[in-house]
């Protein structure tokens, strides 16, 4: 720890070639702790000793912040107006990509900006990058439901890695797209064989491939693995700036799935682990920023329960995720094919809970009858409030506390480390990140320029 901390201070005067940002869609203070409070547990369950545990790689970073994260015409915002204040470093209203609705003014993506200092970018989610997060960083719409639109502009760009699942907005657009990008010089690879074979040179990848939810599935290219690879593909004396977007961390919350969210968690943490390993092997070069769009699902910590032994067992007692697979549950339960008697061992079985009092017998009782959806803003998968029920007695169980459906206007962490990391210390916000990010890349980019021009092209 103390060794990083130099490091992180050392080369403060160095300004970076490489820049990651990783955004946690929806991850907030509550949701870093809850996760590490999980993590610790799962491993003293494994015998592993406390005193030889390891964290989350997230904080472990020696720099800290926090950031607010509201929009221009909401105190709440969506991924779309936040993802638009991190890449151009303006606040724009709900829903809109790079643009300014009201006065017609666009904003000049990341993706856009680095290219005119010679680096290469990568863009990489656990969402199809169609999607407003990832979006953000290289496109302009009006909304960020203009998928198909969207689509486009990825191909025209010249992206240099893309990595996360087949695009939204129906499989024409998506083919459509696809087609566009082949022709645009896009290399495309669907299967974790293609993802192995790529090797250095390779120019504009579009990895497409499945990623569920990380508790009902292992992913065929972790996210992890998607950024050991654009490393190994973009590093270079030109640089690059890359996103990294752990994307269902925020699908989790607005389910108020805590079994689910910790996986997630989980998985966007292993990714920056792997950042980090590049950082180490070159500490003067190297920038990672950690950050959040915004909070989901008003999570609230029971101290007592997080940290007591057994948290981990509570979580992982839940057979897979509220959002895709407690549907097929519910859909075997539905009232008028099954008595409540029936069910009941049904959803115990699938949610894990051993124990039910009669206050929360009734309760659930009382859901089976009457059925009815329980949906936040922007929700995704199983809507059924019997499923909420559940979803949400898992979490009180091991300590999370969940009070709403959507995002809020918390404030969300940020955690930093390598050249010029400082900057991100203390209280700010998402378009003062974005500005930082590239007032950096713009101070570097002078050197990084010059090289690049002298390197052949191959
Ligand atoms: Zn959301």
């Amino acid at each position: 720890m103390a060794a990083m901390i130099i490091a992180g201070t050392n080369y403060a005067g160095t300004f970076p070639k490489f820049v990651f940002l990783f955004i946690g869609d929806g991850m907030a203070e509550a949701d870093v702790r809850a996760t590490e409070c999980y993590f610790k547990d799962a491993q003293a369950q494994k015998g592993v000793a406390a005193d030889t545990t390891q964290g989350l790689a997230m904080t472990k970073l020696p720099v800290r912040g926090t950031a607010t994260t509201f929009s221009k015409n909401n105190a709440t915002t969506d991924s779309a107006a936040a993802a638009t204040a991190m890449s151009s470093g303006y606040k724009t209203a709900n829903g809109s990509l790079n643009v300014d609705a009201e006065t017609g003014r666009n904003f000049e993506p990341m993706a856009q900006f680095v290219k005119r200092y010679g680096m290469k970018v990568g863009i990489i989610s656990s969402v199809a990058p169609n999607h407003a997060t990832p979006a953000g960083f290289y496109a302009y719409a009006q909304k960020r439901n203009m998928y198909p639109e969207i689509a486009m502009q990825l191909t025209t760009n010249e992206l240099d890695y893309v990595g996360g699942p087949v695009l939204i907005g129906g499989p024409e657009a998506d083919v459509k797209a696809r087609d566009a990008a082949v022709k645009n010089g896009y290399t495309i690879v669907e299967d974790r064989q293609g993802f192995d074979a790529l090797r250095s040179g390779a120019r504009r990848v579009w990895v497409r491939s499945k990623m569920s939810l990380a508790i009902d599935d292992k992913h065929e290219i972790p996210l992890a693995d998607h950024v050991g690879k654009a490393i190994g593909l973009l590093a270079g004396p030109e640089g690059f700036f890359m996103m990294v977007e752990g994307a269902m961390i925020d699908g989790a919350s607005h389910s108020n799935d805590g079994a689910a969210l910790v996986h997630e968690m989980l998985e966007f943490d292993r990714a920056i682990a792997k950042a980090m390993e590049f950082y180490k092997s070159r500490p003067e070069e190297v920038l990672i920023v950690v950050t959040s769009d915004h909070e989901c699902g008003g999570l609230s910590l029971d101290e007592e329960k997080i940290k007591a032994a057994g948290m981990s067992k509570i979580l992982d007692g839940q057979k897979g995720s509220r959002n895709a697979s407690a549907g097929e549950v519910f859909r075997q339960v539905e009232k008028g094919k099954m008595l409540f008697d029936e069910a009941l061992p049904l959803m115990r079985e699938f949610f894990g809970i051993q124990n039910i009092n009669d206050k929360e017998l009734t309760e659930v009782h009382e859901y089976f009858n009457k059925g009815g959806d329980a949906r936040g803003d922007f929700s995704y998968g199983d809507n059924r409030i019997i499923s909420l029920f559940w979803s949400r007695l898992v979490s009180a169980r091991a300590g999370l506390i969940w009070s709403s459906l959507s995002h809020t206007d918390a404030p969300v962490p940020v955690y930093a480390v390598g050249a010029q990391a400082a900057r991100f210390s203390g209280n700010s916000d998402n378009a003062l990140i974005g500005r930082y990010m590239r007032d950096i890349i713009a101070e570097s980019g002078g050197d990084a320029a010059s090289t690049a021009v002298r390197l052949p092209q191959n």
